[in-house]
C-alpha cells in the first residue's frame, strides 16, 4: 500500500501534526488540513465552548480568522457557513466567504473535503459521511450545495476522502446493507463484500461513486485508502477505541 503513490500526507512541521491532500494542496487560494493523532486532534467530551476555541485556533494557526463546526448527526443536512461556532445539527457545510474554514468531525467515518469554482467564484464543502450519512447520500447532498453556491459544474470539483474505516475493516450487519440496498439501488451490491462469513462495506467506494454520479471527473476525486482501524496508532477509531476516542478534524477554507 505504501509504495503506491499517496493521495495525501503527514506532516510534523511548526504548525504541529496535520494532514493534507495533494489534490487540494495544489490551490493557492485554499486552506485544508486534517487533525491526525498528535498536536490537533480533538479529545472526547469537549463542551461546546472548547470544541469552538480548538476549531477556531486550528483555523488561525492556518490563517483564517475562525471556524464553523456541526452537531453531527448521520444524515444529509448541508449547512451554508457565514460565521464561526457551532451551526447547528447537520453533517456537511459549505462556505463562499474568504477567511472562514468549515470543520467536519470524525473517527472511522469518512470525512470528505471539496472545492468548485464558477460564476460566483470558489467555494469550498465538507461532510461527514457515516454509514448513516452515505446511505442517505450526504456526499452527493454537500456536493449539490457546493455547486449551487458557486454556480458552478461538477467537473470543477476536486474532492478527497479522508483516512477513515476501511473495506478491510469496517464489519457490518446484514439490516444495514438491506437498508443500503434500498437506498443506493443494485448498484449498491458491490460495495459490500464477504469475507469468512462476515460483511464489509466500503465506504470509500460507496460516496466516491456518489459524487461520481453528481458529474464529478473520477481522477479529481481522491481516497486516501488507509484505515483507521489499520492504523489506529495515526487516526481515531471509534471501533477500536470506544469512548476514548478522540476526533480527527477536517478543515478547509478560502484564504482571505
Ligand atoms: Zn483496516
Amino acid at each position: 500500500m505504501d509504495n503506491k503513490t499517496r493521495t495525501y500526507e503527514i506532516f510534523d512541521g511548526p504548525d504541529g501534526r496535520l494532514a493534507r491532500f495533494a489534490s487540494l494542496s495544489a490551490y493557492p487560494n485554499l486552506v485544508h488540513a486534517l487533525t491526525p493523532k498528535g498536536t490537533w486532534l480533538l479529545p472526547p467530551d469537549l463542551s461546546v465552548l472548547e470544541h469552538s476555541e480548538r476549531c477556531d485556533a486550528l483555523a488561525q494557526n492556518q490563517g483564517l480568522s475562525g471556524a464553523a463546526w456541526l452537531s453531527q448527526v448521520h444524515g444529509n443536512r448541508v449547512i451554508q457557513a457565514r460565521e464561526a461556532g457551532l451551526l447547528g445539527e447537520a453533517d456537511a457545510l459549505v462556505c463562499d466567504e474568504p477567511g472562514l474554514g468549515i470543520i467536519v468531525r470524525g473517527a472511522d467515518c469518512p470525512l470528505i473535503l471539496a472545492t468548485a469554482h464558477g460564476a460566483k467564484g470558489w467555494a469550498v464543502g465538507a461532510a461527514h459521511a457515516s454509514w448513516r450519512g452515505t446511505v442517505a447520500r450526504v456526499s452527493e447532498a454537500m456536493l449539490e450545495a457546493l455547486l449551487d453556491l458557486c454556480q458552478g459544474e461538477a467537473a470543477s470539483v476536486t474532492a478527497a476522502i479522508a483516512p477513515s474505516a476501511g473495506p478491510c475493516c469496517y464489519e457490518v450487519g446484514e439490516e444495514l446493507r438491506e437498508q443500503a440496498l434500498d437506498a443506493l439501488g443494485s448498484s449498491g451490491e458491490s460495495f459490500f463484500e464477504r469475507r469468512d462469513g462476515s460483511l464489509y462495506f466500503d465506504l470509500w467506494a460507496a460516496n466516491r461513486a456518489q459524487m461520481l454520479a453528481v458529474g464529478c471527473r473520477p481522477e479529481k476525486v481522491s481516497v486516501a485508502a488507509h484505515c483507521s482501524m489499520c492504523r489506529n496508532e495515526d487516526f481515531p477509531s471509534w471501533r477500536k477505541e470506544g469512548k476514548a476516542a478522540g476526533r480527527m478534524a477536517a478543515l478547509i477554507g478560502i484564504h482571505a
